[in-house]
């Protein structure tokens, strides 16, 4: 059940490392085919940075939101290889993905260090779209919501509102794996994140959107969209087709 007072639901396709301007035609296909439906949420996607500005060109429409994938935290320096979160926004994004777990892993990034990045986000003017959850073992060994509960209070910023955060839980095992938690669990794990958000920021908190990520596919959105505290999809490999991407979206025609 959405109840009333629910966030605006998303649905974010995160392309990682995937992706030429040979992939735009996917892009292309996609705004064609969201042309003239009523949706009842927002639609992103997070190409890599290289797409970025060829991607805004092709979204003027604005049908389609843009997001980057990562953000260094200071606004410009002696950083080579890393982005800014002004150059994202420069560069059409109007959010980015922070705390990802390929990013907490492959770049051993603390929880202290991501709340800087969203900090970036929000000083930047972008929404930032916190990425938190469990692995495996933990979850085996019943640490699930301690861990959630650590992530929540170290990398989301005490700024965050419902129109500069969104949080979502990507089990780390779900992710590219085709296995999800049964829905009760999602439904468990999202309620915890909210009252813990409650906790840490207030009422305010009611009004974050709580994504799930983690082998979104168009035969398991309808199940997974419908939980309580569920506000939308961050979505990895089912995003990369517009075929795919768009039967996922239309879970909110
Ligand atoms: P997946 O990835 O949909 O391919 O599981 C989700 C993500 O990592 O954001």
């Amino acid at each position: 059940m959405i109840s009333r007072e629910a966030p605006r639901a998303l649905v974010a396709g995160n392309w990682k490392m995937n992706g030429t301007t040979a992939s735009l035609g996917e892009l292309r296909l996609l705004a064609t085919m969201l042309e003239g439906v009523e949706l009842d949420c927002d639609v992103m996607v997070c190409p890599p940075a290289s797409l970025l500005m060829a991607a805004h060109k092709l979204f003027r429409s604005g049908i389609i939101r843009l997001g980057g994938q990562d953000c260094h935290p200071e606004p410009h320096g002696a950083h080579t290889g890393d982005l800014a979160a002004e150059m994202l926004k420069d560069a059409g994004a109007s959010a980015v993905i922070v705390g990802h777990s390929e990013r907490r892993i492959n770049h051993q990034e603390s929880d202290g260090l991501i709340r800087a990045k969203a900090q970036a986000a929000h000083r930047a003017g972008l929404v930032a779209i916190i990425c938190i959850g469990e692995t495996l073992e933990e979850r085996k060994q019943g640490h699930t919501m301690r861990v959630i509960d650590e992530q929540v209070k170290n990398s989301v910023p005490e700024k965050a509102r419902g129109e500069n955060t969104i949080i979502a839980y990507e089990p780390v095992w779900a992710i590219g794996t085709g296995l999800t938690p049964s829905p009760g669990e999602v439904g468990l794990v999202h309620a915890h994140i909210r009252e813990k958000l409650v906790g840490l920021i207030g009422e305010p908190a009611r009004a974050v959107p709580i994504l799930y990520g983690g082998s979104v596919k168009p035969s398991n959105a309808g199940e997974l969209l419908a939980i309580d505290n569920v506000n939308g999809a961050l979505v990895g490999g089912a995003s990369l087709k517009a075929a795919d991407f768009i039967g996922i979206i239309k879970t909110y025609s």
